[in-house]
């Protein structure tokens, strides 16, 4: 009869600990734990059956969990309840389907490679493997798979002398991209990747498929074409307009620190992309890597005539580097192909309506002093408009600092968690010494949550009321949010 009692007594513990006790075990490295008020039995506990034992399903009980819950920048430390990888639009619309029913926070990634974490709790739907790329030649366009990235779109285009203008980091996704403008070497040639843009097949917050183009849902084809990011639906994939580009010449100058020179190339710089044709593209880089200050010249030109644009203005002052390719495309953007070389960073940008002024550039100068003894960063300047409009100026849409002379990014990156804090404030505190000399905008795919709520002024500037306006009207229940998404009302 004892033994009978202890072993119910036994029984009712071993029942009721059940639910506070998880049978997966935590790791002790920082990148790889589920926080104990986050763990695995809570976060599974929370899956409505539907949605659960899915093939294209990653739960927090895989191995792979802890690899695939982050993207791209691991300072972005977040806990999906899954990850679902879906082939095919019916199972996006069975997720969506269940996400809606069931009120749950859900966020769409592509290149997964977002500055900040796009929503703090939910499901991620990852869309990698909606990566078809179907060039046709005859037409000059391209289908493209939402969840194809940069790379694979340059290599599959340039084996056949095509290209889309796009930016130049490869593993960047194209959704987010063009979805928030895509800034890159073709720019003042063909304009913004979104410009390019001829249709796009999207699941709306109805979790019907549909096409949008310029003559079907237009209102939608403007607010995707800049403000696209998981605020009015998931684009499943685009057709593209693509270019034949053949030949073209990329030119790479680079000085070492000297204060002095880096004022004079950068003052050079800005006076020289107002003279330049639509055809010729450039940034200047500053960087700091590997212990070394540099300052960057790089311009792409497109078409078969020699460079020489460039030999008057900067010969004089005497590169270290001088580099000019000139060969197809895919050459050239092996060139200019940049990935960071470290997990963790932060971006901030500031758009640029006029050249930077003397007290700017020495702001940017001393910057570049202040971080040669802490970490690697890289920061560049983009001619845009820049006095000669080029391509850019000649569509409309969502994405609206159109006539801007330049954009001002600034990337740290940083390989250790525990130098976060100091890399966060150093990016900060160079946006305070610019904020005199720029616009109050910002570029939206280099989303930073610092903005706070003046974010949608400063992504959006004069389009904020039209975005809402088509908010209300294809997603009234706000199905589609994230943290800086476009709202239903102003806020
Ligand atoms: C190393 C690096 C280099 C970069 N270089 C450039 C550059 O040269 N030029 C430039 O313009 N930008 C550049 N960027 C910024 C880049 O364009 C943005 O970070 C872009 O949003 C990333 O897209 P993604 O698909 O990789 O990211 P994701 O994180 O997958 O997506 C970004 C946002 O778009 C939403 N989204 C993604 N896919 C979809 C979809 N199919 N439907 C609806 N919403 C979707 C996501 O929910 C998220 O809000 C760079 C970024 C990095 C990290």
């Amino acid at each position: 009869m004892n033994f009978f009692y202890l072993f119910i007594t036994v029984l009712w513990y071993a029942t009721s600990l059940g639910a506070y006790y998880c049978p997966y075990t935590c790791s002790a490295d920082p990148l790889k734990q589920i926080y104990p008020d986050q763990n695995m039995c809570t976060l599974m506990a929370t899956i409505p059956p539907e949605l659960k034992g899915l093939s294209y399903g990653v739960y927090p009980t895989c191995d792979i969990y802890n690899t695939d819950r982050f993207s791209y920048n691991k300072r972005l430390n977040w806990f999906p309840n899954a990850i679902f990888t879906p082939s095919t639009p019916e199972q996006v619309q069975h997720i969506l389907g269940q996400c809606i029913i069931n009120q749950l926070p859900f966020y769409v990634r592509s290149g997964g490679h977002c500055y900040e974490m796009v929503i703090p709790l939910g499901y991620t739907i990852d869309l990698r493997n909606f990566n078809n790329i179907i060039p046709d030649p005859t037409t000059s366009t391209v289908y493209i798979g939402a969840g194809c990235k940069l790379g694979d779109v340059i290599s599959a285009l340039g084996a056949i002398d095509y290209a889309i203008p796009t930016g130049t980091c490869p593993s960047v996704g194209v959704s987010g991209l063009a979805l928030g403008g895509g800034i890159g070497f073709l720019i003042r040639k063909c304009g913004l990747t979104c410009d390019s843009i001829i249709s796009m097949d999207v699941l709306m917050a109805n979790n019907q498929l549909i096409t949008v183009s310029e003559s079907s849902y237009p209102d939608l084809f403007w607010a995707l074409r800049g403000g696209g990011h998981n605020s009015y639906g998931i684009v499943l994939g685009y057709t593209f307009k693509m270019y034949y580009i053949p030949t073209v010449s990329f030119l790479q100058l680079r000085w070492d620190w000297d204060p002095q020179t880096f004022s004079d190339v950068f003052n050079a710089w800005q006076k020289w992309v107002t003279t330049l044709p639509e055809n010729i593209s450039s940034e200047t880089v500053f960087k700091y890597k590997d212990g070394k200050a540099r300052l960057s010249v790089n311009a792409l030109k497109v078409g078969a005539a020699p460079f020489t644009e460039w030999e008057r203005t900067f010969l004089r002052y005497n590169p270290t580097t001088t580099a000019l390719y000139r060969g197809n495309y895919l050459g050239a953007a092996a060139l200019f192909a940049s990935n960071y070389t470290f997990p963790f960073s932060k971006t901030k940008s500031k758009m640029f309506f006029q050249p930077l002024p003397q007290r700017g550039v020495d702001a940017l100068i001393n910057w570049m002093r202040v971080l040669q003894d802490e970490h690697f960063h890289c920061e560049a300047f983009w001619g845009l408009g820049a006095g000669n409009p080029g391509a850019i100026t000649k569509t409309h849409s969502a994405y609206f600092p159109r006539k801007a002379f330049g954009w001002a990014l600034g990337f740290i990156y940083w390989p250790y968690e525990h130098q976060t804090i100091r890399a966060l404030s150093l990016i900060s505190e160079t946006y305070c010494q610019l904020e005199p000399y720029t616009s109050p905008y910002s570029y939206v795919n280099l989303t930073d949550y610092d903005l706070g709520p003046s974010y949608l002024n400063a992504y959006y500037g004069p389009h904020v009321d039209r975005l809402i306006q088509i908010k209300n009207l294809y997603d009234p229940n706000n199905i589609f949010h994230w943290v800086q998404g476009i709202p239903l009302e102003t806020p």
